[in-house]
């Protein structure tokens, strides 16, 4: 039997971040052009409406990202339970570190936490992570551990690391207990010092060292769409997912195709679909949803949003509709 492999889409609730200085970042690109975080933030009804898209064609949250100051605490466990009664799926909370109190208002909705490591070269981390340090993150994990909420790291290739320091990012998975990974092939964006993205065998190379080690643990590994070519490498390498893919704008497009074409040649099974219209009574679908968490409001502004989603997605597709 072939072994399956889903599509992850990170779901962002904002387009702000307090740090902004990561130097490989796009936000570290408008450090004097700052938004205001209540204006970054997305609408209820779009995140919604993506969370259900994401669950008919059969893709998984890989988590919910964003900054954390966009949105009051009361509003953020709204979101990541409205999420969670249309996906049926508990949440990845990757939102910057969090107090144990917070975790405690999460865990109804919650499979786990996002540590956002990027690199196990702790010195290379210094520089390239200035704000983002990591004793915050290693105290939410202890949180993790007594609150029984599972843990996973992000670790972006092609940063400077090298293969001598796969070690550390073994040592580092036993050490805290990891429950899920995910690798990013490394895409520069202009104005930073980057201007390379990691080679696909090096790349794939930290995926494979990382499998030998680590038999069962989810993988999940991205790349730009201008490395299609890359997918087939890292699922060889024993990725169990793929992510990094913008699938509502690029759905049906020739890049997608190539990267679903890829999944087949490494001999797994795409699940879900990036490529072909279901035939789905959508607006039924958000008319089902709890009245006790959507009201009608918000069910209108998500199928006006679905609406928008659909109509992008479409160009792309095969419909059956
Ligand atoms: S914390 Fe995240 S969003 Fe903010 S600058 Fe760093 S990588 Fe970018």
């Amino acid at each position: 039997m072939k072994r399956p492999v889903y599509f992850e889409r990170a779901l962002f609730f904002s387009w702000y971040c307090g740090l902004g200085d990561c130097t490989f970042c796009y936000m570290s690109t408008l450090k004097d052009n700052k938004t205001d975080p209540k204006l970054a933030r997305r609408r209820f009804s779009s995140i919604f409406a993506e969370a259900l898209i994401s669950k008919v064609m059969g893709w998984k949250i890989e988590f919910i990202s964003g900054g954390y100051d966009s949105y009051t605490k009361d509003e953020l466990v709204y979101l990541v339970k409205g999420v969670y009664e249309i996906t049926g799926q508990k949440q990845w909370l990757n939102l910057g570190t969090l107090s144990k109190k917070e975790l405690e208002l999460f865990k109804p909705y919650t499979e786990g936490f996002a540590g956002t490591i990027e690199t196990v070269n702790w010195e290379l981390r210094k520089k390239v992570c200035p704000s983002k340090v990591l004793p915050p993150i290693f105290t939410s994990f202890e949180f993790c551990d007594e609150l029984n909420i599972k843990k996973s790291i992000t670790i972006i290739i092609g940063l400077g690391e090298t293969e001598d320091d796969i070690p550390e990012l073994i040592k580092f998975i036993k050490e805290y207990n990891i429950d899920k990974i995910t690798f990013y092939a490394l895409n520069p964006h202009e104005d930073t010092c980057f201007t390379k993205s990691p080679e696909k065998e090096y790349y794939a190379t930290w995926i494979r060292k990382t499998r030998e080690s680590f038999p069962t643990l989810p993988i999940v590994a991205g790349a730009w769409l201008d490395k299609t070519d890359y997918y087939k490498a890292v699922l060889e390498a024993g990725a169990t997912s793929i992510t990094k893919i913008p699938s509502i704008r690029k759905f049906g497009s020739d890049e997608v195709r190539e990267i679903v074409k890829s999944v087949e040649e490494a001999g797994c099974e795409f699940q879900g679909t990036l490529t072909e219209m279901p035939n789905v009574n959508w607006e039924k679908l958000v008319k089902d949803l709890p009245s006790e968490t959507f009201d009608d409001k918000l069910k209108e502004e998500i199928v006006g949003k679905l609406n928008s989603y659909l109509k992008k997605m479409r160009k792309g597709s095969f419909t059956n509709n």
